[in-house]
């Protein structure tokens, strides 16, 4: 899918907390946010899930202009992780993930659904938990729960909000590479608010950089994640070092 978003201004109240935000994402790329604490990453999530309307400004799908999409449909193509998700704590994990067909269920669940959530929780590694309340799970379990319903849910585009920030080293790779692998064969998109910029580095095609509510730079993570750049940004100075496995960014203190 095609997403594009043209100088989109988000405010809360008088707040603007995205300020003119332009970039397209094309069939099966994967775009990273990355920026500061408050420099609008959730924002411009939250105004492409729908969750709250730029006040100007117009995204669209495949030329479609977002808001004239239908709700129902919106739930089919969008699956949205949010950052800090609320759980139905007396659901078990099956029924959550199940939720995610709920957009696709037309009478009753069929085999088929079940074969999909049965595949998510095979993906997320957590089909020995799905009898478990979601109040008995950790934060990151609860975390894999929430990105497998919208690996069940088929989108057209994942929307990930710092979907690694309660998981450890290795489900934050295999959680990236995972949900990349069925961005690519789905023909799908995704876009992801990440705070680790080696993650972004290594697992984006191209990353939107985020700095107080302006699109500050956009493009390739290479020529983006670059030292002048993160100390501009970040105000922190960092190198840029070559492994025999690419380019890793090193923090070295703040200015
Ligand atoms: P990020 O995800 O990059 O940390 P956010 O998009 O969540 O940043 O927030 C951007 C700015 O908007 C911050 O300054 C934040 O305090 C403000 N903000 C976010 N949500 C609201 C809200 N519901 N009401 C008022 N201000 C908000
Ligand atoms: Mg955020």
């Amino acid at each position: 899918m095609r997403i594009n978003l043209e100088d989109v201004v988000v405010k809360y109240g008088k707040y603007v907390a995205a300020d003119g935000v332009s970039f397209d994402v094309g069939p099966g790329e994967v775009v990273s946010i990355i920026g500061p604490n408050g420099s609008g990453k959730s924002t411009i999530i939250k105004s492409i899930a729908q969750i709250i309307q730029p006040s100007s400004g117009r995204i669209s799908l495949n030329g479609r202009d977002l808001s004239t999409i239908d709700i129902s449909e919106i739930a089919k193509l969008i699956g949205y992780v949010p950052q800090n998700f609320h759980y139905l704590f007396y659901s078990n994990v099956m029924e959550t993930v199940l939720l995610g067909r709920k957009p696709h269920i037309k009478w009753k669940v069929s085999k088929n659904d079940l074969d999909i959530v049965q595949k998510a929780l095979e993906n997320m590694g957590i089909t020995s938990m799905a009898g478990k309340f979601m109040d008995e799970l950790s934060g990151g379990e609860k975390q894999k729960v929430y990105i497998a319903r919208t690996l069940a849910q088929q989108p057209q585009l994942y929307l990930l909000d710092e979907p690694t920030s309660n998981l450890d080293l290795k489900h934050q790779i295999e959680v990236l590479e995972i949900t990349k692998r069925l961005t690519k064969d789905q023909g799908a998109s995704m876009i992801v608010a990440l705070h680790d910029l080696n993650l972004a580095l290594k697992y984006s095609d191209k990353v939107a950089m985020m700095q107080k509510g302006r699109l500050y730079a956009f493009g390739r993570p290479e020529d983006v994640l670059t030292v002048q750049n993160i100390n501009s940004v970040y105000g922190v100075e960092a190198v840029v070092v070559e492994s025999g496995y690419g380019k890793y960014i090193v923090p070295i203190r703040a200015k």
